[in-house]
């Protein structure tokens, strides 16, 4: 596709509809920009592009495609009247991917940052490698800045809404769980686009699978498989990964907790394997891995009660992996948003280690209704509020565990707002118990 002269719109103005733009003008595209925040649209110039102060139906002729933001939803009105005109319509990573040679792609409703990482550090024992998308690396940054790398894309649900020809040469769902159902509407519709990723994957590409998840794939196209249960190319022995007859790593050699960690680090494998990067620099990567902050991380120990900041669980299935990955037992602080998930299934299946838990936030009475008295429980209004209130529950040897199982955004701009918040108050209470 010819980008020369065509008239682009870029509609929403977060870091890829601003890198999106750089690279279609470089493209010698003309570029009109929008964003529905206008606080937004005055804080952004882009040099050499027209910026929209509105957006019409009149103006939908003018335009040969439009390059959408993840966060518009497809149902936005514009986006609906254009796709009744015929305007192509893409979002930014399929736009950047079109000018990509050779790049992979992960999804999945958890553990995309981690597997992302843990990807590109494999891939660069051998070659040049880069993480990207929604990793808050655009792609169309790396395609600018990082020309002849592998690119590393993690793909969210969102991004994948307008992608119809994205194709990588490698892609996975690392696994399927309830989230984004106030975007998606149904879980049919958001597995739907989860596989969309290996739609485009020809012959000689490859789909990598996770034997121990229901993710089909249908295309015909190579396959790498892991489980921890299964015969499979990377699986768990005694303690060890194992990629085929080579034993790469012993479980406890590495900086990750969980069993679902150990999942994360079996699908790399499988990407090195793919890049034949050999047995023993697939072993180096991995032992040197230190995971994102916000993730299962062990803030502290103070009198004998170990806090442990689970922010970036924004889901019940993260949540409940986090519970299983730590030892010993727990009060859990679960709170946020409502973000419209049906959390009964949480409180069935939560591990009974979990002594008490707190519920703060907005969806607090939902949890305490969904909770239905399985678990002892108090209510907060805030994280303040309810750390104070699981100090008082906890004695020695008991872990306290923020791992919040929704969004953070009733209170917080985002997860690692929130977490800091939350190592904070790990802090003051050690000053508080150090002065007395
Ligand atoms: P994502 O980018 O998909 O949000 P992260 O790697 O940032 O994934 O991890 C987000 C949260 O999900 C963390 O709480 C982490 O412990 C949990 N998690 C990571 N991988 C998995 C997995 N395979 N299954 C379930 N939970 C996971």
């Amino acid at each position: 596709m010819k980008f020369r002269n065509l008239n682009v719109l870029v509609y929403g103005l977060s870091v890829s509809g601003e890198w999106a733009s750089k690279l279609l003008i470089k493209k010698h595209a003309n570029v009109f920009l929008y964003d529905d925040n206008i606080e937004v649209l005055k804080s952004k110039t882009i040099k050499n592009c027209f910026m929209l102060n509105s957006l019409n139906e009149n103006l939908i002729e003018q335009f040969d495609l439009i390059i959408v933001s993840p966060s518009i939803p497809l149902d936005n009105e514009f986006l609906l009247k254009a796709s009744e005109k015929n305007i192509t319509i893409m979002s930014e990573v399929e736009f950047a991917s079109l000018f990509c040679k050779n790049y992979v792609a992960i999804t999945g409703t958890n553990g995309k940052t981690t597997t992302t990482e843990l990807v590109t550090e494999i891939l660069k024992m051998k070659k040049k490698a880069v993480a990207c998308g929604n990793i808050g690396y655009p792609l169309s940054r790396a395609v600018m800045e990082k020309k002849n790398y592998i690119k590393v894309v993690e793909v969210s649900s969102f991004m994948l809404e307008h992608a119809n020809k994205f194709s990588p040469h490698v892609a996975t769902v690392l696994n399927i769980e309830p989230d984004h159902l106030i975007r998606h509407k149904t879980m049919e519709n958001y597995s739907r686009l989860k596989l969309s990723i290996f739609k485009n994957l020809k012959p000689n590409d490859y789909a990598v699978i996770n034997l121990d998840d229901n993710v089909h794939v249908t295309s015909d196209t190579l396959k790498v498989t892991y489980s921890l249960k299964h015969t499979a190319d990377v699986y768990l022995k005694e303690g060890y990964i194992y990629l085929h007859e080579h034993k790469i790593v012993a479980v406890n050699e590495l900086n990750l907790t969980g069993k679902h960690n150990i999942a994360n680090v079996m699908c790399a494998i499988c990407f090195g394997y793919i890049y034949k990067i050999t047995p023993e620099q697939i072993r180096k990567a991995l032992i040197n891995y230190v995971p994102e902050h916000f993730r299962i991380e062990e803030v502290g120990v103070i009198n004998k009660i170990r806090f442990i900041n689970d922010s970036k669980s924004t889901n019940i299935a993260s949540t409940l992996a986090s519970v299983e990955a730590v030892k010993g037992a727990i009060i859990l602080i679960l709170g946020g948003s409502n973000k419209m998930l049906d959390y009964t299934d949480l409180f069935i299946k939560l591990n009974k280690r979990v002594k008490y838990v707190v519920f703060y936030g907005e969806i607090k009475d939902k949890l305490e209704e969904a909770n239905n008295d399985r678990f002892d429980y108090s209510k907060c209004e805030n994280l303040t509020d309810a750390f104070n209130t699981a100090i008082s529950h906890a004695i020695p040897n008991d872990n306290i565990l923020l791992s919040p199982a929704t969004a953070s955004y009733d209170q917080y701009s985002n997860y690692i707002e929130r977490g800091k918040h939350f190592n904070e108050l790990v802090n003051g209470y050690e000053t508080e118990c150090t002065k007395k």
